[in-house]
């Protein structure tokens, strides 16, 4: 299975494994020729992706995916096609990362009444981006020999129940919302399938999603199974969303699909992309533009046929 278009991807700028660059080189050898980059809670590796993908031939879609607290549950909204020069948005973010600083603390700090010992040094060292993130304790773990596997990082330490888990102090979702918007953008639930909620609580997390700005969910992800798209098909059509397809690609370490390599929408849905205007490069005007999704929602992308 192939996919032109991957809207959900990270990099060393968050939890990844690859550069920007070498992500968008990945991206295009797998066949993607519009790739969203949507780091956690930081829009650092945007520029150095865009001038990749001008290069190489690809649309970047600035992105990042916003943690969100909603009724106590963390929730991903994923932002398609925003500033990242916004000063608001920019404000948020800065304020998510200073949450994981001292969430990162705090786990450590807790880490630590388990002898387990450097733990805020050894994440950051393995962190190369702005955000501290549990996965980079989890490779430290890993690392140390503390655990077989990263998953057994998250279910003995850093997940819910865990001995180090913190929750989340994430900002509201209207205000999320409002910064993907504010900054040209629009926002997207991100790996539906993933939260523990019950049938009743999800409705009324999309219902509030979509009252307050929210335009699309993520309907094909690597990280669901052919009977989530269909689910979520379903509650995109029932709600009124537009549908978003993304690997959620961190690297080839874990259980992550690879880039552009994903089932496409069912039919019933109407891509979140559906009214992105493509430019080919010799239309733009520019000798080598930044491959961007602007205010207007215009892909500029040397490809003619998107
Ligand atoms: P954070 O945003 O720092 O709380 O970390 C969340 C990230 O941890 C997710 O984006 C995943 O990349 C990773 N993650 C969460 N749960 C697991 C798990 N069970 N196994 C491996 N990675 C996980
Ligand atoms: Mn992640
Ligand atoms: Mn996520
Ligand atoms: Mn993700």
């Amino acid at each position: 299975m192939s996919s032109r278009y991957d809207l959900h991807a990270h990099t060393v700028c968050s939890d990844g494994i690859l550069t920007p660059a070498e992500l968008v080189a990945r991206a295009r050898a797998q066949g993607v020729e519009v790739l969203a980059l949507t780091d956690h809670d930081t829009t650092e590796g945007v520029s150095e992706a865009a001038a990749a993908a001008a290069a190489s031939g690809i649309a970047l879609i600035p992105g990042a995916e916003i943690s969100v607290t909603w009724e106590g549950q963390t929730v991903h909204v994923v932002g398609l096609g925003l500033d990242p020069a916004n000063p608001v948005l920019a404000q948020g973010l800065a304020r998510q990362r200073a949450f994981r600083d001292w969430r990162a603390q705090e786990i450590a700090r807790r880490l630590e009444k388990r002898r387990i010992h450097g733990a805020l040094e050894g994440a950051a060292r393995l962190a190369r981006g702005s955000i501290l993130s549990r996965t980079h304790f989890a490779r430290f773990l890993l690392e140390q020999g503390y655990v077989r596997s990263a998953q057994r990082a998250f279910k003995q330490f850093l997940a819910r129940g865990g001995a180090a888990y913190v929750p989340g102090k994430w900002a509201a979702l209207p205000e999320v919302v409002g910064w993907i918007r504010g900054a040209g953008g629009q926002a997207v639930i991100a790996h539906p399938a993933r939260y523990p909620l019950s049938a009743g609580r999800l409705r009324r997390l999309i219902t509030e999603f979509k009252d307050c700005g929210g335009a699309g969910i993520e309907v094909v992800c690597g990280r669901h199974d052919p009977q989530a798209n269909l689910r979520f098909a379903a509650v995109a059509l029932e709600h009124g969303l537009l549908a978003s397809l993304g690997s959620d690609y961190h690297g080839l370490e874990g259980p992550w699909v690879d880039l552009g390599r994903l089932a496409p929408l069912p039919e019933s849905c109407t891509p979140v992309w559906h009214d992105w205007k493509v430019l080919r490069t010799e239309d733009s005007g520019l000798s080598s533009p930044p491959s961007v999704l602007g205010p207007q929602r215009s892909v500029l992308s040397p490809q003619s046929s998107i």
